[in-house]
């Protein structure tokens, strides 16, 4: 049987940090009720919502079991427990009990005693802490919440409360950043061991306050101070061999687990498993086709209360889409992409999309297996552009 992956957009946070490009507002406290109430009753009524919205699910997809939850964002450690525990209880009631991993999002400045406890009950039990730096100064200039203080006051209580497994991002490229800095973020990181690491390059795009400033050239939210992409990949390179000497697993690009602590619901997207999911702006994955809903929280709570799911993209996975999605999150992971299986399921023959990027150093191949180049990793965007020509 299907397992089947959930996601919860929580679109809320406290501020906006300056290289934030998701779809998330800073709203009154008041909103997050409604919103809730709309997520749950999207999560209840979902079948009925997707056929008034043309989104057609595959047979047999109602006997899915899920196993896996993630409720992302925006900041969802920014809501009242309680509401959670009713995102939480209405998951159960739809889709069953036998949850293996629930991921909360959680800012540090967030966490505290009594709530760690109750997304505890609730059944959260893995945290991705968005930690990003240890340097005051970077997280300053970043825009963020909170500071170096409050990541060691918040691990020992996520500890205490009984979360087993924690995930730290880290953002490497943040204005201020140094080799120094870096390195003394990893050292932290190390000293308080965390089950599991991301480390993202800065984004660099029209989506975030800093990305523009980037892009126009000006030096508005400390854009002058942000370093330059080749310090960007030597420290995204520092991260690979010191993570790898404390005995994490370095499985996907941007991902790195102690032994038995992959995340499995990361992994559902990566193998195109199927995952729904809910709230505004959540990207749903059938198998068959992928859909969006609508990015805005008020329209999406207006929609849903009036019976309606906002859909805002819906495109049907065709075999030439299949296969590209099979290439790009294949080489994603560090276990590179099993060429005879794709050639055996899409029918097609691989060798000439690879040979061009294998004698231009992009990847290496050892039999059936083609993986990234090691000395590539930093810079895969660039070979997925060469991949997909
Ligand atoms: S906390 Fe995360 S989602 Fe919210 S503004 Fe900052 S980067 Fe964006």
């Amino acid at each position: 049987m299907t397992q089947l992956g959930i996601y919860v957009q929580i679109p809320f946070c406290q501020t906006k940090c300056t290289y934030c490009n998701f779809h998330t507002g800073v709203v009154s406290s008041a909103r997050f009720s409604p919103y809730v109430e709309a997520l749950c009753a999207e999560i209840r009524g979902y079948e009925e919502l997707y056929r008034s919205a043309g989104v057609a699910l595959p047979e047999g997809f109602e006997k899915a079991a899920v196993d896996t939850v993630y409720i992302g964002g925006g900041t969802p450690s920014l809501l009242e427990p309680g509401l959670l525990q009713r995102v939480m209880d209405e998951i159960r009631g739809r889709f069953g009990n036998e949850l293996h991993e629930v991921t909360l999002e959680a800012d540090p400045e967030t966490v505290e005693t009594g709530k760690a406890a109750a997304w505890v009950s609730a059944g959260i039990n893995r945290v991705s802490f968005g930690v990003q730096s240890f340097s005051d100064k970077e997280l300053v200039g970043a825009g963020r919440m909170h500071r170096r203080a409050d990541i060691y006051r918040a691990v020992p209580i996520l500890r205490e409360a009984g979360i087993r497994n924690i995930s730290f991002d880290l953002i490497a490229g943040l204005p201020y950043q140094t080799k120094e800095s870096w390195r003394d973020s990893l050292e932290e990181l190390g000293k308080l061991g965390p089950e599991h690491v991301s480390v993202y390059l800065l984004e660099v795009d029209e989506g975030s306050r800093l990305g523009k400033e980037l892009l126009a050239g000006g030096a508005r939210y400390s854009a002058g101070a942000v370093p330059g992409d080749d310090e960007m990949a030597e420290f995204y390179e520092t991260a690979c061999e010191f993570l790898g000497d404390l005995g994490y697993h370095h499985y996907e690009i941007s991902n790195w687990a102690k032994p038995g602590f992959e995340s499995t619901h990361n992994l559902k997207y990566l193998r195109r498993e199927p995952y729904l999911g809910f709230g505004a702006g959540a990207h749903s994955f059938s198998g068959t086709q992928r859909w969006a809903n609508a990015h805005d929280a008020a329209d999406y709570v207006s929609a849903i209360q009036a019976e309606r799911l906002p859909v805002e993209q819906r495109e049907p996975v065709t075999r030439e889409s299949a296969l590209e999605e099979e290439l790009f999150l294949g080489l994603r992971q560090l276990d590179g992409i099993d060429v005879g299986r794709i050639e055996r399921v899409y029918g097609v023959s691989l060798a000439p999309r690879f040979e061009g990027l294998e004698s231009a150093g992009l990847v290496k191949r050892d039999g059936n297996v083609v993986r990234l180049a090691p000395a590539k990793l930093s810079v895969s965007n660039e070979v997925f552009v060469e991949l997909m020509r």
